[in-house]
Formats: structure tokens, sequence, C-alpha cells
């Protein structure tokens, strides 16, 4: 039987993008459907516009860090505003990158809702992207599912009441109170940007620490940094009803304290967006988290239908979404071996500030395989030496397989630690040695350097059985 298209993406986000642009350039005919915003989460409503209001929020401590080397700049006042409008400009212009794009690499851009009419089959129907859009039927002897996916909210009286990151980057003003509920990735980020523009941040997490299954050292050394930051921590506590009185929120946590916001916002973790893609025309499996159950090579359980990225629920990264999309592409279409990709060594990073980076096992994790050698130094960076802020610590942890020597894991909390961390995260896939670190000369005066002048080990930790 002959198709429309040899692929159709479905979703235009960072992996069904890369997906559609690496299978045209094999010659493939490729057609891409988006119902919202062309680039997906990562550029409209997740990473690119994160770190610009991460940067924003910033300015205001660099200026009274410059004090202490002989500026006399004052702060002024933040407009919010004004970085809302900076950063739509800036979304535009990527969009239109996006679209470009794809138009260049003779790829077809069909704007609507995407709905399964059988396994080759898509209806494309009218969404906020194209609302006055004319269904049309189009096949594709290849389909991918590339949806992404959509934030969740606790199941609690009031919840609708609260915000998520998709309306985050919207609103009209900044809240002066704003309790985050949340201490994941966006709860920490959004607390940084919050409290670096000045508003009070009430910080709700249900664990002792933040950032659950990130190395436990790292775990403390970011409590301790949010208690810098002056961000109120709520450890052990979950809300259990949102109510709101004129323009005041009160928020019951379950130990009976309230808290009183302008905003509540839920960072509370995100679920695939599976709805009203019609799945039940074909024969894909969804698991137990509602996500699109693949094997290892994207592949579903109907022939001919793949997914990747949130969607599956796998690593919930853009960079791993891209690399799921190039590897399927290759596989599909390509003429050579795809290339290996090291998810198992897949970097992260939060980007609180300062930011938290960390690649490999945690401690915890390595002592599950054998005896392991800990390396940790905590030092107060160049900069604050001067600007007074001795309590903004760098922590900087090794995590070395004692048998091997192998580097396994490498975790940084400190000023640019993501920048840091990606050039440590080629040797720690490449499966590098602690003598391999010890032999590199440091670059003076850094704080990276401190990662290959680590010496004397600090600890020694057992294999846990
Ligand atoms: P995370 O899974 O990172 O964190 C969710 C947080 O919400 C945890 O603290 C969790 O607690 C808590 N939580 C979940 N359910 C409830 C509940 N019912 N009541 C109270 N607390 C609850 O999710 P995020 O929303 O922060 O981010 C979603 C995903 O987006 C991330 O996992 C990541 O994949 C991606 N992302 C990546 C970024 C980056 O790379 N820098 C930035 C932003 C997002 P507990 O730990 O107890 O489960």
């Amino acid at each position: 039987m002959t198709h429309d298209f040899d692929l159709l993406v479905i979703g235009a986000g960072s992996g069904g993008v890369r997906c559609a642009r690496i299978a045209a350039g094999y010659g493939a005919r490729v057609a891409i459907v988006e119902s919202r915003h062309w680039g997906g989460t990562c550029v409209n409503l997740g990473c690119v516009p994160k770190k610009l209001m991460v940067q924003a929020s910033e300015y205001g401590d660099l200026v009274d860090d410059s004090h202490g080397f002989g500026w006399s700049s004052t702060r002024g006042t933040h407009d919010w505003a004004t970085m809302i409008a900076a950063k739509d400009k800036e979304i535009t212009r990527l969009n239109g990158i996006y679209v470009s794009m794809l138009e260049k690499a003779g790829i077809t851009l069909l704007t609507g809702h995407a709905r399964f009419v059988d396994a080759h089959t898509v209806r494309v129907e009218a969404s906020p992207l194209a609302p006055d859009e004319v269904p049309r039927t189009v096949t594709a002897k290849h389909i991918v599912i590339a949806t992404g996916s959509t934030p969740v909210r606790p199941d609690i009286p009031g919840a609708e009441l609260a915000i998520t990151s998709d309306d985050a980057f919207h609103l009209p003003a900044r809240p002066q109170r704003v309790v985050l509920v949340g201490s994941g990735y966006i709860g920490l980020e959004f607390a940084g940007i919050f409290a670096g523009l000045g508003s009070q941040v009430d910080l709700v997490y249900r664990q002792d620490l933040p950032l659950r299954g990130f190395d436990a050292d790292m775990r403390t050394a970011m409590a301790e940094a949010i208690a810098v930051r002056d961000i109120t921590q709520h450890p052990h506590t979950s809300p259990t009803r949102i109510s709101k009185e004129g323009e005041t929120y009160t928020v019951t946590l379950d130990n009976g304290q309230t808290l009183e916001a302008d905003c509540v916002f839920f960072a509370t973790g995100r679920k695939p967006k599976i709805e009203k893609l019609g799945l039940d025309q074909t024969s894909i499996a969804i698991g137990k988290h509602g996500q699109i159950k693949v094997d290892a090579g994207s592949q579903t359980t109907e022939p001919g239908v793949y997914a990747i990225g949130d969607v599956t629920d796998r690593i919930n990264l853009t960079p791993v979404a891209i690399a799921e999309g190039h590897n399927l592409a290759d596989r599909l279409f390509g003429k050579e071996a795809p290339r290996e990709w090291a998810f198992d060594t897949t970097p992260k990073a939060v980007f609180f500030s300062p930011p938290l980076a960390s690649v490999g096992l945690s401690e915890e994790e390595a002592a599950q395989h054998g005896v392991v050698d800990i390396y940790v130094t905590r030092f107060t960076p160049m900069r604050h030496t001067l600007s007074g802020r001795k309590d903004r610590k760098t922590v900087m942890k090794l995590v070395v397989q004692q048998s091997s020597q192998k580097v396994v894991g490498v975790h940084i909390l400190g000023d640019d630690a993501p920048e840091m961390l990606q050039g440590v995260a080629v040797a720690v896939t490449a499966g590098l040695t602690k003598q391999d670190f010890d032999r590199t000369i440091g670059i003076h005066p850094t704080s990276a350097e401190e990662l290959v002048t680590m010496r004397t080990r600090t600890r020694e930790t057992p294999a846990v059985s």
C-alpha cells in the first residue's frame, strides 16, 4: 500500500523535530503535526523561558555582590512585564526558526490536533494553534508519537486555584508571596526565580530533603543553599487544601499549619500527554503511569508506530528526547549503523541559584555495586571572598568504584555547575578512572580545578548487599 508520507511525527517538540529533520535528511517524505506551539514544551513552557527567568533573577544579587569589588551601583527595581515581554519576543523568534528549519528540510507542516484512525492513518483537526483547521486525513508508513507531558496537580480541595509551570511563564505580575509545592526540578527552579526577584517563598515538600533521587550529600547541600536564599522550607509536609478569600490564598498543611500567599504553585510532577490521541484505535499498550510502552528502540506494541520523549516516561529530559528521535530516524531511514547513545550517563542539572549538576551514580546507588571511595570538597568560590557572600558554598563530590577506580559519579553544587559538568560527563561516559582525573592538569584559578585536585579520600563507603 502507498502512503501519503514515509514518516508522520505527532508533536513538534525537541524530540519530534529532531526525528523529522534527520529522517528528511535521509530522503524520507516526512510530515509533522503540532497542535499548540512549534518547539514544544522546552522552547515555549520549559527549559528556554525558565533559564531566561533564572538569569533575570540573578542580576539583583550580582549588583549587591559588586560592592565588594568597588562598585557603588544600587539594585533598582525589577519590572516583571518587561522581562516577560523580552522572553516572549525571544520565544516567538525561536518558534519562527523551528518553522523555517522544518520547511527548509522539505518537511510538510500540519497544524492541528492529531488523532489515530488506525495504525497508519491520522486525522488532523482544529486545535489552539489552528482553530479554523479543516479536518484532513493523512496516512504514513511510520508514525512517531512525540506529544510530551503535562503538569499534574495533587487531588486536594481547591487544587484548581493553584497554578503550574504552564501558567507561571505568563503571570501578569510577580506575586509577592508564593507557596511552591514540590521540591523537584521545577519547584526548586521557580523557588529560585521568585526569591531572586524579591518574592517571599515557602517551599513545601514531603521528604526530609529536596530532590528525591539525587545523591544524599548533594540534597543536604541543596537544602542549605535554599536556606541561604531566605526561602522557608517545610519538609515532611504536604498541602491538604487551598482556599481563596479576596486575592489571598490560604494553604493548609497536613501538620495543621496554614500559609497565606498571593500565588500557590504546584510543581508536583508531569504525566504523559496521550489524551484524545485515539490510541484505542491502535494496539498501543499504556503503562501504569499513563506512558506509552516502548522497547529500547522506541517501538510501541503497534507495528509501525513509535514513541519518543516524555510520553514514554523514560528519562524525561530534552536532550534524551532529541537522542531518541535522532536514533529512531537513523534506524528507520539511515544507511549506516546508528550511533550508540550513552543514556546511562545522562547528565542532569537543576537551575537553582546556585545550580546543581550531576552525572552518573549517587553514592547510595554506587554502593549497591561494591565498595566506593568518596571524595568531597566544600569551599567558598573566589568571587564570594570579595562579594561578602561567604555562605554561598560550592560542593563537589566524586564517587569512585574502589575495585576499578572508575569515576562513576560526579556531583557539583555551585556557580556554573552545569557548565563545568558537561565536560566531566564525557570523562564519566568514557569510563575514566580517578588516576585519569589526578593526572589531568587543572585550570587556575577556577572552581573546576578542584575536580582534578581532590587527592585525599573523604571516606570509604561499604557495599550495600
Ligand atoms: P519532579 O518529579 O522533579 O518533582 C515532583 C515533586 O513534587 C517532588 O518533590 C514530589 O515529591 C512532589 N510531589 C509529587 N506529587 C505530590 C503530591 N501529591 N503532594 C505533594 N508533593 C508531591 O517533577 P517536576 O514537576 O519538578 O518536574 C517534572 C519533570 O520535568 C522532571 O522530572 C524533569 O524530568 C523535567 N524537568 C527538567 C528540568 C531540567 O532538566 N532542569 C527542569 C524542569 C523539569 P516526592 O519526591 O516525595 O515524590
